[in-house]
């Protein structure tokens, strides 16, 4: 299915136009965002919990200690709705009341079941892996099997989502183009800088290429 059925829950109210359910739009955002932020309630206490995720084909996936309220509640069969959001820029307009930001962000309702078996935590853990940085995973040590013990995985069907996309120059007022005032847009984007020896490196120990190469802001449009 190229689009995800528009549902009450995820049916945009305002500046509708912005909206997208397109499925190719929606995973082109989910892969290219870290971080995403997951929202679940547990005795009527809301929670909105930053955290990694992946996505591997119709699902989201996230993971952590078993100990973790989110995961368990997750678990549970709680009603969750997870949020991504990449900025792309400040929208500086002529008037206070018409400032913006360009951005491109999702958000995805559902109730998430947990992954047992040993062999599809490892492949989850490893999609994470390539998802934070490409070929990474063959460089280190894999889990072991306390490790996968303590670990909790847990997904999400892609069924119900949105994405909200705004690009472009500010809208002003009409008359307010007349001011002198200067308008337009800071472009902002996640970038690398130099990476940090570990301080108990070897010095003999060179940076691998997957570090190297590494540049998020290439991955932008
Ligand atoms: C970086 C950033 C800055 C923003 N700044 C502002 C701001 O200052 N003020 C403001 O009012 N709004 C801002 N927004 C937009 C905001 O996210 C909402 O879209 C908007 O406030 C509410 O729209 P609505 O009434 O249609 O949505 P609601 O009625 O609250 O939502 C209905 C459904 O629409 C979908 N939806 C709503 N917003 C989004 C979204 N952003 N992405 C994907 N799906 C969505 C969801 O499925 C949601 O359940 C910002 C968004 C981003 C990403």
């Amino acid at each position: 299915m190229k689009q995800l059925p528009q549902t009450e829950r995820t049916a945009l109210r305002r500046l509708p136009k912005r909206g997208t359910y397109d499925r190719e739009s929606i995973y082109a955002i989910l892969d290219e965002a870290l971080l995403c932020h997951v929202g679940f309630i547990v005795e009527a206490q809301p929670y909105v919990i930053p955290t990694g995720f992946v996505r591997v084909e119709d699902r989201l996936f996230l993971h952590g200690s078993k100990a973790s309220r989110m995961l368990k509640a997750l678990k549970d069969g709680v009603e969750a709705c997870v949020t991504v959001t990449l900025l792309d820029g400040l929208v500086l307009a002529r008037s206070a009341f018409h400032h913006s930001m360009n951005y491109r962000s999702v958000v995805v309702f559902g109730k998430a079941s947990s992954v047992e078996d040993d062999k599809g935590k490892m492949a989850v853990l490893r999609a994470f892996s390539e998802h934070m940085i490409p070929n990474r995973w063959d460089e280190v040590r894999e889990p072991n099997q306390n490790e996968l013990n303590a670990t909790l995985v847990v997904s999400l069907p892609l069924d119900e989502a949105s994405a909200k996309i705004r690009v472009g120059p500010p809208v002003d007022d009409e008359e307010d183009y007349a001011l002198s005032v200067w308008a337009g847009v800071l472009p902002l984007r996640v970038m690398t800088q130099e990476a940090i020896n570990d301080p108990r490196l070897p010095e003999e120990i060179q940076l691998p290429a997957s570090v190297g190469n590494y540049n998020r802001a290439n991955e932008k449009p």
